[in-house]
């Protein structure tokens, strides 16, 4: 085998001169190689991606590191690399930017490096797939975030109810042409969290927690560089769609901005919204909560750490801006082409507190936000006037924060919301036949539904299993598909696979409760607006935790339209929703400018 170039040496020496305080540890230490794409990654043929190799050890030196593609050496394949450096474990890395793999079929990449004398090897293999033919000129993907399928089976309880033993209507995600399983682990991790996952439907590429776009183990590790892989949005760019992202969170949050981001760290808002606004990622339409991150630093309850003004910013480059539904309803769909709209500074209100409860100590003054369906109505208006056709996220994203906090409620009455969302979405769909629609959610939750509780008898005593859960007695008198009551006589039973200690008193709190609280860095039962007579529950999680969290269990899909077939397959895995999307829009990067 070939040497790699000066570039590793390069940074071998730079590594050694940065001192051997590791040496004592290294005498036998053999090397751990990474790299990325990582094992048994699906690569879309002519997609950008990194292509980096890490050689990890700690002290001790290595005198040869080789890589080559089907045993053509990297640089013959690549040319030189074009970034290197220590990896944390004080090896060394080689980055190739911006490589394509064109040929589609197998990829068989292979490292040998030799640190102190032992020579280690890893030998990866890709798969590079090319689109099939166009079958659907739009894509809308719709992310219940953590829609665990209880909380689905809860939703079409609450919002149709049931009439000897049969539903009495079904919900519009219930209604799809074809439905699979998805599993959702990342390449660190058995859970994932919401970076992570909607990366993986963004891109085809697994990652670990908070990192998004990227390829990395270490997203919390300073120093960290991590490997690019193109994303759904820029794809989209590139072949003349256009694109958009709506969420009921800060727009800057994980899922939405997964779709069009390259960044380490899910937390670092104020870099997501700067990339939002970079000409090859910026989405055409942008709606949803985080006004915070555009506004200047200057504005009050601004989170910005500068003076940039990133409305004005949008503005300049012809987006219509709304603050409020009202502003929403009256934009010109037919003749706006680009739409920012920020309607909380944070994350939007759940839909109990936007259009239910109004209490404004929770609306803090945003008294005025839309409908998740409105957002979404407004979304499709203006993307679907490009005849190339669009790519539009549209995520329930509160559902997932609710059922942090054990509010079902809440939680539940957001998957209603969000599958009116969805029926927007199929609406669509039927009128335009060259449209897919993908209901999923990016992870689940360990929710579940296991009786129900009649609320006029005190604590337990209204508690019924088996044949004694009555039906709940939810009513739509009026038809918006929202029950009249969010808490009837009977409701529902709902109970949590992991949680902190906390009161359950099996009643609908108007007011939010926190099921815990940190008090000297422990989570502790929080008996505050909760029944006197409420069952403290013993946690069954590690004691810094306040909040219920995520579960591996895997997640329900369903999909609607031209390309649904390709989920038509009893188990998926979450990287292959991005080649749903991409075989269903045909999207092939290698005829783009053709
Ligand atoms: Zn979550």
């Amino acid at each position: 085998m070939r040497k790699l170039s000066k570039i590793l040496s390069l940074a071998l020496a730079v590594m050694m001169a940065a001192g051997a305080q590791g040496a004592s540890l290294a005498e036998d230490a053999s090397p751990s190689i990474r790299i990325f794409p990582v094992d048994r990654a699906t690569i879309l043929a002519g997609a950008v991606v990194d292509f980096k190799v890490e050689v990890n050890y700690s002290g001790g030196t290595a005198d040869d590191v080789a890589v080559t593609l089907d045993g053509v050496p990297a640089v013959d394949v690549f040319g030189a690399a074009t970034s290197e450096g220590i990896t944390p474990e004080d090896g060394t890395y080689a980055m190739w930017e911006g490589v394509t793999f064109t040929r589609p079929g197998a990829v068989e990449v292979s490292v040998s490096a030799n640190v102190n004398g032992i020579t280690t090897e890893k030998t990866v293999a890709y798969t590079v797939l090319e689109a099939g033919e166009k079958k659907a000129r739009n894509v809308i993907l719709m992310i219940g975030d953590g829609l665990a399928q209880p909380t689905r089976t809860a939703a079409r309880i609450m919002s149709k109810n049931l009439t000897e033993g049969r539903f009495n209507g079904y919900l519009n995600m219930d209604v799809m042409d074809v439905a699979t399983l998805v599993t959702t682990s990342g390449i660190a991790a058995l859970v994932t969290d919401s970076a992570n996952s909607a990366s993986a439907y963004a891109t085809g590429h697994k990652t670990a927690n908070n990192a998004m776009g990227v390829y990395t183990y270490n997203p919390n590790v300073d120093d960290q560089v991590g490997a690019k892989v193109e994303n759904i949005i820029e794809l989209a760019k590139r072949a003349g769609m256009s694109t958009g992202i709506v969420s009921t969170s800060e727009i800057t949050d994980a899922t939405p901005s997964a779709m069009f981001t390259h960044i380490l760290k899910r937390s670092n808002m104020q870099a997501i919204a700067d990339q939002m606004f970079l000409e090859g990622q910026r989405p055409d339409v942008i709606l949803g909560g985080g006004a915070w991150w555009f506004w200047p630093s200057t504005t009050t309850g601004s989170k910005r750490a500068d003076e940039r003004d990133l409305i004005a910013d949008f503005e300049g480059e012809g987006y219509a801006f709304v603050g409020s539904a009202t502003e929403l309803a009256a934009v010109d769909t037919a003749s706006a082409s680009r739409l920012l709209g920020l309607f909380n500074s944070g994350n939007m209100s759940p839909y109990v507190d936007k259009f239910i409860e109004k209490s404004p100590d929770i609306l803090k003054g945003f008294d005025d936000q839309p409908s998740l369906m409105a957002m979404t109505k407004a979304a499709i208006d203006v993307l679907s006037q490009n005849e190339e056709g669009f790519f539009l996220m549209v995520e329930g994203a509160l559902i997932d924060k609710q059922e942090h906090a054990m509010d079902w409620e809440r939680a539940v009455v957001d998957t209603i919301e969000f599958d009116q969302a969805v029926g927007i979405a199929k609406d669509f769909a039927d009128i335009n036949d060259d449209t897919l629609v993908i209901v999923v959610a990016d992870h689940s939750h360990s929710i579940s539904v296991y009786g129900t509780i009649d609320t006029s008898k005190p604590g337990l005593e209204g508690l019924g299993v088996y044949e004694n859960a009555k039906f709940p007695t939810y009513a739509d008198e009026d038809g918006d598909g929202f029950p009249d009551v969010i808490s009837p006589d009977i409701t529902l039973a709902i109970g949590w696979g992991n949680h902190p200690s906390y009161y359950e008193d099996f009643r609908y709190h108007a007011v939010p409760s926190a099921p815990a609280v940190i008090v000297d860095d422990v989570a502790v039962a929080n008996a505050n607006g909760r029944a006197e007579d409420a069952l403290l529950i013993a946690g069954n999680l590690t004691p810094e935790q306040p909040q219920e969290v995520h579960s591996a269990d895997d997640v329900t899909l369903t999909a609607y339209g031209a390309g649904s077939s390709y989920f038509n397959k009893t188990l998926t895995d979450n990287t292959e929703v991005f080649f749903a999307m991409v075989n269903a829009l045909g999207l092939n990067p290698l005829e783009f400018g053709k």
